[in-house]
């Protein structure tokens, strides 16, 4: 076992099982068993699934609630939004669980091919700490829509909320063995689920380093791997935007869940000419932030997730100077992984903060003169997972989609997705999709047979 604690105020939660090869190992048979009848009926499928939605939607305040405990975000987004979306995922998936045709590719009259998608078996997902249910359900719904069985390890930094949704999976009626939690740690639990033979193909969320080494141990077994991974995401304010709606988009995307979002766009980038204003509307915005204990529904920011990501934070901000911008409601609790909401203006840029992901409640500000060095500073990072802009000028919104070089682009908004808008990851922040049509598409292999009613010639009898 493990103990698992609540970075709220550091207190002990519960100890949770700590997996190691044989349990991985049984999980993946147990997975592997099931495979067969699970991936033999669409409709089946979607009939569970559909009411797992509806399992997760009337749980919300218990879900929230585990989840906030364990991962200290704020039980307004985690008994809200999350769930939602969650339930969400389900409802969509189920959708297609019962529609995935083949089709036939014309052969002349003799001889007909049929083109089939058939699951893989058993799918390996890995999850990482920041959003525990909806992670989890992100992984889930496409995988056994498809008609794949799976072995899921979530966090060691937080398994809570993925073993109530798999025990709200049974009480939907979910068969034994198509969902399989392990918990542990990365090297003793995920290693050998990666390297597992019986397991068909990989779908990984989490850093850029665990998503390489990942990728270089499916290279050896010739598994095929989805990998959502790491942004530092540009935020481009035109000086013809609507600097107040555009500076309320940069202060959420940079503080909710205290910065720990793989979208999140905090590297704002801004015209020269409305810089002042824009940071005055920042400030503005952030001084209302409400800091401290995430069980309170009016928290909108908790603590970080473990001491090892707030020192993580620390690291990357040591250098810079910020301004503090939440002074009036920030309440952090003793023994709690807190960091302040903070705006830095002025760095380094070829600092790691300014290159590197900081997954912390900090946006950093910078000035562009033109156009063209806005789009060459917002394409100047080794990720490409999204990118906001803000403009009322569709030529610029236009060139925006064009020049822009990663898989989301917000244009006037930021965040805005759905179960049906697919998210893949462009450069080094991952390889394979999630969300969408174009996420289920992964976890199925094709087949194409070929049946010829006319007798079959050989090529050999053929004379020139
Ligand atoms: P973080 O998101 O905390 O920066 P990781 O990307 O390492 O870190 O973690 C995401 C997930 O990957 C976690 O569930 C973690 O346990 C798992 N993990 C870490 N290392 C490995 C590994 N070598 N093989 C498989 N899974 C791993």
């Amino acid at each position: 076992m493990f103990e698992t604690t609540s970075p709220i105020d550091g207190s002990f939660l519960m100890n949770v099982s700590r997996a190691k090869a044989a349990d991985v190992d049984a999980a993946v048979r147990s997975a592997a068993s099931s495979a067969p009848s699970w991936g033999a009926d669409g409709s089946a499928r979607a009939t569970v699934m559909r009411q797992i939605a509806n399992e997760i939607r009337q749980q919300a305040r218990a879900l929230g609630t585990i989840e906030t405990l364990d991962s200290g975000r704020a039980i307004a987004d985690t008994a809200g939004a999350s769930v939602v979306h969650s339930a969400g995922l389900f409802d969509y998936y189920a959708g297609l669980a019962d529609k995935l045709h083949g089709s036939t590719v014309p052969m002349g009259r003799e001889a007909t091919a049929l083109v089939e998608r058939e699951p893989f078996g058993v799918i390996a997902a890995i999850a990482p700490w920041n959003y525990p249910l909806l992670n989890a359900a992100t992984k889930i719904a496409p995988i056994i829509a498809c008609g794949n069985t799976l072995v899921l390890k979530p966090a060691e930094q937080t398994p809570l909320v993925t073993l109530i949704l798999a025990r709200l999976m049974q009480q939907a009626g979910l068969p034994d063995g198509v969902v399989n939690i392990v918990t542990g740690f990365g090297a003793e639990a995920g290693a050998p689920l990666v390297a597992h033979p019986d397991v068909g193909k990989i779908s990984f969320t989490g850093s850029s380093a665990t998503g390489r080494h990942i990728a270089a141990e499916a290279g050896r077994s010739l598994k095929g791997v989805v990998l959502e991974l790491g942004g530092k995401s540009p935020l481009v304010v035109f000086e013809d935007a609507d600097l107040q709606r555009a500076a309320r988009a940069a202060v959420f995307s940079t503080f909710m869940n205290a910065g720990q979002t793989c979208t999140s766009c905090a590297r704002v980038l801004v015209a020269h000419d409305v810089l002042e204003q824009f940071e005055a509307h920042c400030r503005a915005e952030a001084a209302s932030l409400r800091v401290g204990d995430p069980l309170d529904p009016e928290t909108q920011i908790g603590p970080i997730v473990s001491v090892e990501q707030l020192e993580r934070v620390r690291r990357l901000t040591a250098g810079v100077s910020g301004e503090q911008v939440a002074k009036k409601e920030y309440r952090p609790i003793g023994g709690g992984h807190f960091f302040p909401p903070t705006i830095v203006s002025r760095f380094p840029a070829d600092s790691d903060f300014a290159r590197e992901e900081i997954f912390g409640p900090v946006m950093a500000i910078r000035s562009f003169q033109s156009d063209e060095e806005a789009w060459s500073l917002a394409n100047d990072t080794a990720y490409g997972l999204a990118g906001s802009v803000w403009t009322s000028s569709l030529h610029r919104a236009e060139q925006a989609r064009r020049r822009l070089q990663c898989g989301i682009v917000w244009i006037n908004c930021v965040h805005s997705l759905s179960a049906g808008t697919p998210v893949s990851g462009h450069k080094t922040s991952g390889l394979g999709i999630e969300y969408g049509l174009e996420a289920a598409d992964q976890y199925m292999k094709v087949k194409t047979t070929v049946m010829m009613s006319g007798a079959w010639n050989s090529p050999f009898a053929t004379r020139l």
